[in-house]
């Protein structure tokens, strides 16, 4: 829905003019399972974002409506809840929770959310969701705070209320993003360094539509558990490591024999990966979009390899984009067994890789995969009337 159709429910709602701030989700150009191991991601702000629209009340109330869920909750700004309920409404609660708890105080508002950001799909129309929120509530109550830090916010809120353990990257990105540039983020000061991503590249996102058995967590957490018990074990040799991110391929190669296999090449994975991470920087810096595509290809393949969490349709999808006339590169994004690739498209190459790559997912698996294209986009702000 646009900015000005959003207002308009808005004023149809609750009967009056409200502001207007824009939050984007985010697609990960490479940089896979490094946050949680303090290392290096690259993310991009994509054009589909939430918009949120808020007006005050006189009372401490703050009804909130989703135009993607046509659905309205009311919340007593004074006893606000302090448990998710398993509904989209733990996300903006999440945060007006946590606002309350850094001694934040909101009057009463009346707030409409409305977004283009696929739900469940990878692309973090939570986080998209949260900052949308926080950016309109903050100015609300008058405070101004650093993106950073309304980041910090966001992944507090869907780590302690809603009860999902997210890292930063999806708020950072949703807070920081910067018009035509990928983010290169240090996960653990936060440094960051804005590459760019001129709009003759596409960022395309083939969804397989598929999500193996991270639905349940299990894979996922179990991968973790690995890179942890890998962390163990070289810290036995060097105490000073604090995660993988302190570790180099050579250091992780000389301990090879005193682990499980599955061990080593998870944490393999971790370590190549933050080399990859700063070689694609490298690349971006310098306008090299074919190595820049070379080095996803090679994350995909350790992603696939040693880090086991591919499946067979993002390996369809990766491997359909990569025998396409202007595609730099492809790769699986987000957590695997399934869910998005990003893909880096010449423009002009666009329509014809979006066709063929649907075709032929379609004729392999009998899925429709669904496709969006974005090009990199700025972070949360305020919207102007007016602006598409
Ligand atoms: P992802 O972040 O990958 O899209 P999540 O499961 O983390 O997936 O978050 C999706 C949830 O965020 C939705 O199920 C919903 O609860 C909430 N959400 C996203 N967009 C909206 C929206 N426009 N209005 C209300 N809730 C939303
Ligand atoms: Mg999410």
């Amino acid at each position: 829905m646009s900015p000005q159709s959003t207002l308009e429910v808005h004023r149809n709602r609750f009967g009056a003019d409200g502001v207007s701030y824009q939050a984007p989700g985010r697609v990960n150009l490479i940089g896979e399972h490094t946050d949680t191991s303090e290392g290096f991601v690259m993310p991009a702000a994509l054009d589909l974002r939430t918009i949120s629209v808020l007006s005050p009340r006189s009372d401490s109330t703050a009804n909130v409506y989703s135009v993607n869920f046509a659905e309205q909750v009311s919340l007593d700004l004074q006893h606000l809840p302090c448990r998710p309920r398993g509904h989209w409404s733990d996300y903006p609660t999440s945060v007006l929770w946590t606002l309350e708890q850094r001694g934040i105080h909101l009057d009463g508002f009346d707030l409409t959310l409305s977004g283009n950001v696929p739900l469940g799909s990878g692309l973090s129309s939570s986080a998209s969701v949260e900052v949308a929120v926080a950016v309109a509530a903050l100015a609300h109550a008058g405070t101004a705070l650093p993106k950073p830090e309304i980041a910090k916010i966001c992944q507090f809120s869907e780590n302690h209320f809603v009860g999902a353990q997210s890292g930063i990257m999806d708020p950072f990105t949703s807070c920081c993003g910067v018009d035509h540039h990928a983010l290169l983020i240090d996960c653990r000061s936060l440094d960051y360094e804005a590459l760019p991503l001129p709009s003759e590249v596409l960022l395309v996102i083939c969804n397989s539509m598929v999500k193996h058995s991270l639905a349940g967590g299990g894979e996922y957490n179990a991968r973790r558990a690995e890179v942890q018990a890998g962390v163990r074990i070289l810290q036995q040799h060097c105490p000073d490591i604090r995660a993988l991110r302190d570790v180099t391929e050579a250091q992780l190669r000389r301990c090879q024999g005193e682990m499980p296999e599955n061990i080593f090449r998870r944490c393999l994975h971790v370590v190549t990966e933050n080399a990859r991470v700063l070689q694609a920087a490298e690349a971006l810096r310098s306008g090299d979009f074919q190595q820049f595509g070379r080095i996803m290809h090679e994350a995909h393949v350790s992603m696939r390899d040693n880090y086991a969490a591919s499946c067979v349709e993002t390996d369809l999808l990766v491997e359909l984009a990569a025998r396409q006339p202007g595609c730099f590169g492809a790769r699986i994004t987000g957590g695997g067994f399934g869910g998005c690739t990003v893909n880096l498209v010449a423009a002009e190459h666009s329509d014809k890789f979006v066709h063929n790559v649907r075709a032929g997912y379609e004729e392999a698996t009998g899925i429709q995969a669904e496709i969006y294209r974005s090009r990199a986009s700025a972070g949360a702000g305020p919207l102007l009337v007016g602006q598409t």
